[in-house]
């Protein structure tokens, strides 16, 4: 995934930063910004968070703590991680800062291709530390996901093969359809949004 970009700022100044949530939902396309999981595997909607990238206890203003730039779409399970680290300057230069998605392409620094997603440099490996991202649930969930997508896969080349029979009847035509659709709300139900 490359760098997020917000799209959706409603350039309004909220001292409620959950006010923020729509518009964060549409910007991190229903997934956690740090371990990439989607609403429905969290559990909905709900259990994600507006995270406050720079901590709320370390700003000054109300402009500096809901700026739109500093708000973020984590899941419950990150952000508690997360809490209110905030590194000084020294810990900066020893590349232990969390990776702000919207500045940092995370893929440089980590690799998720497996389940186990590995460093690919002391920023990620911070990271991955920090925010426990290759955790044994993490990993047992990203398991999950991808056997579901890959059967998914399979459904569809299924659907395909059954489209390219020759002769092929009207009721066979709807069938295949309505199996299409079916494939497709269950890959909503996993990738999202759920609610
Ligand atoms: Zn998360």
């Amino acid at each position: 995934m490359a760098i997020r970009v917000r799209s959706n700022n409603p350039n309004t100044l909220w001292v409620d930063h959950k006010k923020y949530k729509p518009f964060l939902r549409l910007d991190f396309e229903h997934a956690c910004a740090y371990c990439d999981f989607t609403e429905p595997q969290r559990g909905g909607s709900r259990a994600f968070h507006v995270d406050h990238y720079k901590p709320q206890k370390k700003c000054r203003t109300v402009k500096e703590r809901n700026a739109y730039t500093n708000l973020i779409y984590a899941c419950g399970i990150c952000n508690e991680w997360k809490k209110v680290y905030w590194p000084n300057k020294l810990l900066i230069l020893l590349q232990q800062f969390i990776l702000d998605p919207c500045k940092i392409d995370p893929d440089i620094h980590i690799d998720k291709t497996a389940p186990r997603w590995q460093a690919k440099s002391p920023l990620g490996h911070f990271n991955i530390e920090k925010l426990h991202l290759s955790s044994k649930p993490n990993i047992d969930d990203r398991r999950a996901r991808e056997d579901a997508l890959t059967t998914i896969s399979d459904l569809e080349q299924l659907g395909r093969e059954l489209l390219a029979r020759d002769p092929l009847g009207s009721d066979t035509l709807k069938t295949v359809a309505r199996y299409n659709r079916q494939i497709q709300s269950l890959r909503g139900m996993i990738m999202g949004p759920k609610d």
